[in-house]
């Protein structure tokens, strides 16, 4: 096991020219779920023009019902790899499939592994026989301690740039989707030398929750954030409830802007 030290700094995770892990708390946003080539194109221009300085987009989604929409996969794909190239934006995507990781690589700068795989064992130890940096999100139920074993996987097969985020933890709470653990932040801080993100989108579920959330995070010591945004939250096809529309994602970076670089 790695734990922090007194000596030890954080890890810095670097995804192509975006350092995680420095002095300059990064927000990675962008639409949970790839839907189109401009739903996709005008995100990213719009959070590129205020301040986030990688963009996520989901082409293989992991819904709870099978019934709803899970991603356009390949052209999904196809489309976060031009929009990367128009706008030089890094691009994060969530891999749930092992099978799937060659084809992903070849497109995204940093796998996201989510909350249902967080113990997905197999998986972890593929992305970690990559060089890709990975973003690993807490399980839906996951103590600390089983989130590092996890991170453990994959540093263990050679792969240590990790970057853990929060994202929420399943409560007795039903006004919110997941309640944020604000307390994990300092806490991973002390336990292990990875840079802690958090997403306050999934963490709320409600977009009027998102900007506070994200504040308290940052001053928390997180070393980033995620954030969903969509042009059109009304007419998302996941996580329209929590997404921030454009207006909101300028706002929030208003706020963000005077603390995110911590000293
Ligand atoms: C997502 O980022 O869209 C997502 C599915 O997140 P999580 O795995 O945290 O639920
Ligand atoms: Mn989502």
């Amino acid at each position: 096991a790695r734990r922090k030290d007194e000596q030890q700094e954080t890890t810095t995770v670097r995804v192509g020219d975006v350092i995680i892990g420095g002095p300059q708390v990064v927000v990675i946003a962008g639409p949970c779920a790839i839907e189109s080539y401009e739903q996709l194109l005008s995100t990213a221009l719009e959070v590129q023009r205020l301040g986030a300085t990688m963009l996520r987009g989901g082409a293989y989604k992991p819904r709870t019902s099978p019934y709803s929409f899970r991603g356009k996969g390949i052209g999904g794909l196809e489309m976060l790899s031009q929009i990367k190239a128009l706008t030089g934006l890094p691009v994060v995507t969530e891999v749930m499939d092992a099978r799937d990781i060659e084809r992903i690589g070849e497109v995204a700068d940093m796998f996201q592994i989510g909350s249902r795989n967080m113990q997905n064992y197999t998986l972890l130890t593929e992305v970690g026989k990559t060089k890709h940096p990975v973003l690993l999100k807490r399980g839906l139920a996951s103590t600390l301690e089983e989130w590092i074993y996890a991170a453990e996987y994959i540093m263990a097969e050679g792969n240590d740039q990790v970057v853990l985020c929060e994202r929420g933890i399943r409560t007795f709470e039903t006004y919110t989707r997941n309640t944020v653990d604000i307390t994990a932040i300092p806490a991973l801080k002390e336990l292990t030398h990875l840079p802690v993100f958090l997403d306050p989108s999934h963490g709320t579920g409600k977009w009027s929750l998102v900007s506070p959330v994200a504040l308290a995070g940052i001053a928390a010591g997180a070393d980033g954030l995620m954030i969903e945004v969509h042009p059109q939250p009304e007419l998302a096809l996941s996580d329209g409830d929590q997404s921030l529309n454009f207006e909101h994602f300028a706002e929030l970076m208003e706020k963000v802007k005077p603390v995110a670089v911590v000293v």
